[in-house]
């Protein structure tokens, strides 16, 4: 499973499809911003990050032009993934509380964090076709990552992500689709739990939609079932 994975991340990163992404991350890797002007910007694709055997799976939405594209590594050096680390932490899914960049230690624990779409889009909004060009590379980590047992959609655009996979992969639950919401659950087939939760991004977390509570709420739902509580 590990070598198969890591054959995907290798393909993930050398991925030239959107060329408006293309075009996007590189222009903010060699321009850079003052803050950051001395650092070396990763400026590809994000891989997954974690556990190839984890039986947590986290869908995002795609990485921010000087987070993860900045950093290469999913969540890390913006805001969003202060919320999502710090959360994985308090409920025993990882070693640190925060992600600084690839060499800072941080290690999951039956955690594995993915996105919808790789590379960094400007606005933070992908265009559908660069949606469902990525998808194909969430479907196929998804697929690896046989011992999952709870699937967290991070916003809209994961869930309704995860929702075309299963359904393509020929599976019979979640007919009709159900409706996104904060903190929704599904149990489907094989065992699996489908949590619905708001992006952390800034956007939900600054006008109060998204409290820590509300959020680290999920984190402990996911705990639970893991550890069978
Ligand atoms: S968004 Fe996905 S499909 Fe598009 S170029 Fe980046 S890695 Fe490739």
């Amino acid at each position: 499973m590990r070598s198969e994975f890591r054959k995907l991340e290798q393909k993930i990163i050398q991925c030239r499809k959107c060329p408006r992404l293309v075009e996007w991350r590189e222009k903010i890797a060699r321009e850079k911003t003052r803050r950051f002007k001395s650092q070396e910007y990763w400026g590809r694709p994000v891989p997954a990050f974690g556990r190839p055997d984890a039986e947590l799976v986290i869908i995002g939405l795609a990485p921010a032009a000087h987070g993860g594209n900045r950093t290469g590594r999913v969540f890390t050096g913006d805001r969003s993934g202060d919320w999502l680390y710090d959360a994985l932490y308090q409920y025993g899914f990882a070693n640190r509380p925060a992600s600084i960049g690839l060499d800072d230690g941080l290690a999951m624990d039956n955690c594995l964090i993915t996105a919808v779409v790789r590379c960094a889009p400007p606005d933070n909004k992908p265009l559908p076709e660069e949606v469902n060009a990525c998808r194909e590379y969430l479907r196929l980590e998804l697929k690896l990552a046989i011992r999952k047992r709870v699937v967290v959609a991070l916003g809209r655009i994961a869930f309704d992500a995860f929702i075309k996979i299963w359904r393509a992969d020929g599976k019979r639950s979640l007919f009709p689709k159900p409706a996104f919401r904060h903190g929704g659950g599904w149990r489907l087939s094989e065992g699996l739990i489908l949590i619905s939760s708001y992006h952390p991004s800034q956007q939900n977390t600054q006008t109060g939609k998204l409290t820590r509570p509300m959020f680290h709420q999920i984190f402990a739902l996911a705990r639970n079932i893991i550890s069978g509580n």
